[in-house]
């Protein structure tokens, strides 16, 4: 028998497997290996599984103002007293403001994309928190935004296209110095490089 072939299991064993399937980075057999896990364990520790994944969809939520994944709306970080609000770093995913938290070098606010332009793949300036980063200049007084997507074509792209509509503005806009690897991401670049990045960002 191959994992392969789920109508081997009794249907309740197939829809796990299948379900385990559908998430990022679990292959068929990793898929099969938590199943068979899940079946052995007790009753109560599966139940402590399936409610903590109910209760972090039920509780989290995107943050109004910054779009970061939060349990209290402002999150944290907007509505942190000892924060500088006159600056935003731009990111394009929450997992890029865990990254740059752990440098503890940045005091400044957060606006998170969700995602960057890419013709490719049909996202476009709309597709992204573009207008929300307007709204908040016009609306805050904001003296510096932080270009911090990712080096990449469609990062670099995203970070032009949003240098073009707030330079107008009259606020400085900076972009993170490379050090980050091109084609890398900010979420896996250490915090000592990071660090760095942000240092030695330069007006564009
Ligand atoms: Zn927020």
């Amino acid at each position: 028998m191959t994992y392969f072939d789920l109508h081997q299991y009794a249907e309740p064993m197939a829809r796990l497997i299948e379900e385990f399937r559908k998430l990022p980075g679990i292959g068929p057999k990793t898929a099969q290996r938590l199943a068979f896990h899940i079946l052995s364990i007790p009753e109560n520790k599966a139940k402590r599984l399936a409610q903590a994944i109910i209760n972090a969809k039920q509780k989290i939520v995107y943050c109004s103002v910054c779009g970061n994944l939060t349990d209290t709306d402002p999150c944290k970080i907007c509505s942190a007293a000892n924060r500088d609000r006159s600056i935003i770093c731009i990111v394009e995913d929450p997992r890029d403001v865990f990254a740059m938290e752990k440098t503890r070098e940045y005091k400044g606010l957060y606006h998170i994309l969700h995602g960057a332009i890419s013709p490719m793949e049909g996202i476009g300036p709309d597709d992204i928190r573009i207008k929300e980063l307007l709204e908040r200049i016009r609306k805050e007084k904001i003296k510096e935004i932080i270009l911090a997507t990712n080096p990449n074509i469609e990062g670099e792209a995203t970070a032009m296209y949003i240098a073009r509509l707030t330079k107008p503005l009259g606020i400085k806009v900076t972009r993170i110095a490379h050090g980050i690897p091109v084609g890398g991401d900010l979420e896996y670049t250490d915090e000592v490089t990071l660090t760095k990045a942000l240092e030695g960002r330069k007006e564009i």
